[in-house]
């Protein structure tokens, strides 16, 4: 039975949710939980020529809050928990949400800035 193709959608997909070298596709993207390796580890593309800069924190910062804040109203209006049942849920789900948000935003960004070859501008020799 033939593999089922892949587009490039799900590869985008995929590099984004394992922290995938865009070149390679080799899961050597992230040297700890949220910072980038220096260079891929096997085929040696130099991740700091990239700048994915505060977009992505931003962003999450914008939409991890919104969801947080939905989720708490709801339940509050819902059940009416004592307090300490909102610090025991929102502090974890916050914190897993921005660091997993983070490091799929960088990924995403660091893969759309290679792929584009997008770059500093340079003057025509
Ligand atoms: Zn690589």
């Amino acid at each position: 039975m033939p593999e089922p193709e892949t587009g490039p959608e799900q590869e985008i997909g995929k590099a984004v949710l394992l922290g995938l070298c865009p070149k390679c596709g080799g899961k050597t993207l992230f040297d700890g939980l949220l910072k980038f390796a220096p260079r891929c580890r096997s085929c040696g593309l130099d991740y700091t020529q990239f700048n994915v800069g505060d977009g992505p924190a931003a962003f999450l910062t914008l939409i991890v809050g919104a969801i947080i804040a939905v989720l708490a109203i709801w339940l509050q209006l819902s059940f009416e928990p004592p307090f300490w049942v909102h610090a025991v849920l929102w502090v974890p789900l916050t914190t897993v949400l921005v660091i997993g948000g983070l490091r799929m935003a960088k990924a995403w960004l660091l893969g759309a800035e290679y792929r584009r070859r997008a770059g500093e501008g340079r003057l025509r020799d």
